[in-house]
């Protein structure tokens, strides 16, 4: 069968119905290792799960699928993902680019964990791409770019970045988890590496943890495989089997997200209490061009900042009812969170610190008059 649409991809890409059983939903294969017909006869080819698993090859097929790559590849965590990739290609005296209003646990990697490690990286603010030109060394080995950023929306050219890094021989690395690939496909714009927490997204349900890298390049791909085995951070068979659930309503959830997120903003817009909102798809957002014209749709996150200050923003947090304080995001459930003390809050003192008085929503799928009701309620007091 071929088939090319998204819904179509995201609901059978590695999936076909189990060929012994006829079950329609792939089994979860919690098993460590596998029979062997004489020494080396693999029957399926699989010998131990930390190097492949069935449950988890499919997720790493449908991922792939999803992002126009060749190679998908999950892992534990999204963070899991990150250290891997950055493993495999970046050494003691390399330089990498990222951006300067990275998400708080991919820069303590990078300021912690690599830098002890001897990576050399400098935060920039990516929506310029003419500045992160400027920042290119002769060691720099990869610029990493989050579009839309986590908190602050700001968005970076795709294609631009990815002009830009190539002409150092440097790779580009995007993180896609803000928009997934149901609204942007980075590795069709030219970017190398997607980078994916789909724990967000993906998954959409918060009920499991996990990371995922998607390539174009089939030796990259193989590179790849072999620090995600040696390193050993592999999602597990039921992890993967949740993930790859979640996945198949991607697309709808996305539209939904999307549109209810655009109440939120036009309502918070008009909120004397509100300074500032941000959100790719509003016309004034220094990013929304380019953001028109890499995305379908301008996703399920936005961010405001209270004239009250810092504790404004504490008690807006607090007030809600059907938003959840909380961390994470991309789940069915709208969350409400204060990233300066809580997501963000390893970024203080740093060039990469978040404004006080910002709040961050992950605008779930509920009806949006229900989230519009408490977020005026909240906000009124
Ligand atoms: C959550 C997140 C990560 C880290 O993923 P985990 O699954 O929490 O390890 C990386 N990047 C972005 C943009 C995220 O939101």
């Amino acid at each position: 069968m071929t088939f090319d649409g998204f819904e179509t991809l995201a609901i059978h890409a590695g999936q076909e119905a189990d060929a012994e059983t006829g079950a329609v939903v792939l089994p979860i294969y919690q098993t460590s290792t596998y029979a062997q017909d004489g020494v080396g006869g693999l029957r399926g080819g699989y010998e131990y799960s930390r190097t492949a698993n069935p449950t988890r090859g499919a997720l790493e097929e449908c991922l792939a699928a999803l992002e126009s790559g060749t190679r998908g590849l999950a892992f534990a965590s999204g963070m899991a993902a990150e250290d891997t990739l950055l493993r495999a290609i970046a050494g003691p005296g390399d330089h990498v680019i990222i951006p300067g209003d990275a998400y708080g646990g991919t820069f303590r990697l990078f300021s912690t964990v690599l830098q002890r490690w001897g990576v050399a990286w400098e935060a920039v603010p990516q929506s310029d791409p003419e500045a992160v030109r400027r920042a290119v060394r002769p060691e720099t080995v990869a610029i990493w770019t989050e579009t839309p950023t986590n908190p602050l929306l700001n968005i970076s050219d795709i294609e631009a970045l990815a002009g830009i890094a190539h002409d150092a021989d440097a790779l580009l690395v995007v993180d896609n988890t803000f928009a997934s690939p149901y609204l942007q496909r980075p590795l069709t714009l030219g970017a190398d590496v997607v980078v994916h927490s789909t724990t967000k997204y993906l998954g959409g349900h918060s009920d499991v943890v996990g990371g995922a890298l998607v390539v174009t390049d089939p030796e990259l791909g193989e590179r790849l495989a072999f620090h995600q085995n040696t390193m050993g951070a592999v999602a597990g068979p039921f992890d993967a089997w949740l993930t790859l659930r979640g996945v198949k309503t991607l697309g709808v959830r996305m539209d939904r997200h999307c549109a209810n997120a655009e109440r939120i903003v036009d309502e918070l817009g008009r909120h004397p209490e509100v300074s500032e909102v941000f959100y790719p798809g509003l016309a004034d957002h220094p990013g929304h061009a380019v953001a028109a014209r890499q995305m379908r749709g301008f996703g399920g996150m936005v961010s405001f900042r209270l004239r009250g200050g810092e504790e404004a923003a504490l008690k807006v947090c607090e007030r809600t009812s059907v938003f959840t304080l909380g961390e994470s995001l991309g789940g069915v459930e709208s969350l409400i969170e204060h990233p300066g003390r809580m997501t963000h809050a390893s970024t203080a003192g740093s060039p990469l610190e978040v404004p006080a008085d910002l709040v961050r929503l992950s605008v779930g799928i509920e009806s949006a008059d229900d989230l519009v009701a408490d977020l005026v309620k909240a906000l009124d007091g």
